[in-house]
């Protein structure tokens, strides 16, 4: 047997990829990737009331968006079922389960029973031992044998050594009376024929793992390793719900997040290495392992969101960052960018970066650079614009004509112009930005005269001087 990790995400497809499964996705992502291991991708996708293709369709979209790359197909466990109700068949004939012909009432007057002489309401079908010669010609589910006693224990590779007294574990069905498999069959036969190693997702299955441990044994199949992960809280400590806000994976798409940072951030949701908390891709690869993950519920904390979002931003490649940005806009269903646009953007990118934490906050600092003549001023910005400085911006274009257009020179030249005129360079920062980008707050005056280049400098200038 090869010794390669392989992890899955194993997602039911009820409705978008919400930050759970996300995180999720992510750890099982770091794990393989991180190891050369393989990462597969399984829907599933039994409860047909509840699994849309269109759900599926969202999961899909929020892997990509968050780079989650997977090996292989898609695998669709309904698809599978026939292979599930083998393996059911295959323990049948081993021995190892056998066809119950109880019926919902009897089973339901056993635990009536049960219950009146406190015992235990777990279900023991009287036909666990029976003889096939006194089976009735009538509808029976295939039950596996239970261990009678003694004990399961799940070693955890994050809560640790769990054990469950077997006295706990009933015969569980693994084939319905119509011949369809239960869920915890279908995992168990799923996650065995991927050769998946190691199981990481969220500790609400870790009561299943004990059921599930049960069909392994039984198959005689080696048990993944497991982690089961704590799930995530929001601010006020309770278990994160759409009261909290933005639940969906791809909701962080559309107000902004680039990926990176999003990454980052669900990888600290739950895990830790040391108290590194900006970190790249490469970073958390190397890095991410099961004996980092916390025992306790991690925090939704939307600051911290932002605060290594816009860490991120900062520390992209600007033509990366463009791309994701063309992204956003059409995931936000925004307008795209023009080509003029496009080209401004790229240019004021290397400081338009800088202290953005979102796409949306960017693109408010680009406003100057997609804005386009005549320039819309707006009330505050308009102050500046009195006639004495009106007047002032008109004696100063000459002086930015034919000359050399770098940061140095335009500083000398306003610098020395302020001077001329026995004012100071803060004087005329009110105006020029009024001018450039028809607000009060923009970015620096010489940046926005640097990207806009020259021409549209002095002709948006000269659209206000008098
Ligand atoms: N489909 C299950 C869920 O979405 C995951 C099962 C598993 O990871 O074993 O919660």
């Amino acid at each position: 047997m090869s010794d390669q990790v392989v992890t899955r995400f194993a997602p039911s497809p009820t409705g978008y990829l919400h930050i759970g499964g996300a995180r999720t996705a992510l750890f099982n992502w770091l794990y393989a990737r991180g190891r050369g291991g393989k990462f597969l991708l399984r829907i599933e996708d039994t409860d047909r009331a509840r699994s849309t293709p269109a759900a599926t369709a969202a999961i899909l979209q929020g892997m990509a968006w968050l780079g989650l790359d997977h090996d292989g197909e898609v695998i669709s466990q309904f698809e599978r079922a026939p292979r599930h109700a083998e393996v059911a068949l295959d323990l049948l004939a081993q021995g190892k389960a056998y066809k119950c012909f109880s019926t919902q009432d009897e089973i339901a007057a056993f635990r009536e029973a049960a219950k009146a002489e406190g015992k235990s309401t777990l279900f023991h079908s009287p036909w666990r031992d029976a003889d096939a010669g006194t089976h009735p010609d009538a509808p029976f589910v295939i039950r596996i044998k239970a261990p009678l006693d003694g004990k399961t224990v799940i070693r955890d590779e994050v809560q640790g050594d769990v054990t469950i007294g077997n006295d706990q574990l009933d015969d569980m069905v693994l084939l319905r009376s119509d011949g369809t498999p239960v869920y915890m069959l279908a995992v168990v036969v799923d996650d065995h024929d991927m050769g998946v190693t190691h199981v990481i997702r969220g500790d609400d299955h870790l009561n299943n793992a004990a059921r599930q441990m049960m069909i392994y044994d039984a198959m005689g199949w080696p048990v993944p390793v497991w982690a089961h992960i704590p799930l995530i809280h929001g601010a006020d400590g309770k278990k994160l719900s759409k009261r909290h806000g933005a639940l969906g994976a791809q909701e962080y798409q559309v107000m902004g997040y680039p990926a990176a940072g999003m990454r980052n951030y669900l990888s600290r949701l739950g895990w830790s290495h040391g108290d590194d908390e900006f970190f790249t891709d490469a970073q958390a690869l190397e890095w991410f392992d099961l004996s980092g993950i916390g025992k306790s519920p991690a925090r939704f904390d939307t600051k911290k969101l932002e605060n290594l979002s816009g860490q991120h931003i900062a520390a992209s490649d600007d033509a990366a960052l463009q791309r994701e940005l063309i992204a956003f806009l059409e995931a936000a269903g925004l307008p795209a960018l023009t080509d003029v646009q496009n080209a401004t953007l790229v240019k004021a990118m290397p400081f338009l970066k800088e202290r953005a934490k979102t796409f949306p906050e960017l693109l408010e600092k680009a406003q100057f650079a997609l804005t386009s003549r005549p320039v819309q001023v707006d009330e505050k910005a308009a102050k500046a614009l009195d006639t004495e400085n009106r007047a002032l911006l008109a004696q100063l274009t000459p002086h930015l004509q034919n000359d050399s257009w770098d940061r140095d020179s335009l500083e000398a030249k306003l610098n020395d112009f302020a001077e001329q005129n026995d004012t100071k360079f803060g004087k005329l920062a009110g105006p020029l930005r009024a001018a450039l980008a028809g607000r009060a707050v923009t970015p620096s005056v010489f940046d926005m005269m640097l990207v806009l280049g020259p021409d549209e400098t002095l002709a948006r200038i000269t659209d206000v001087a008098i």
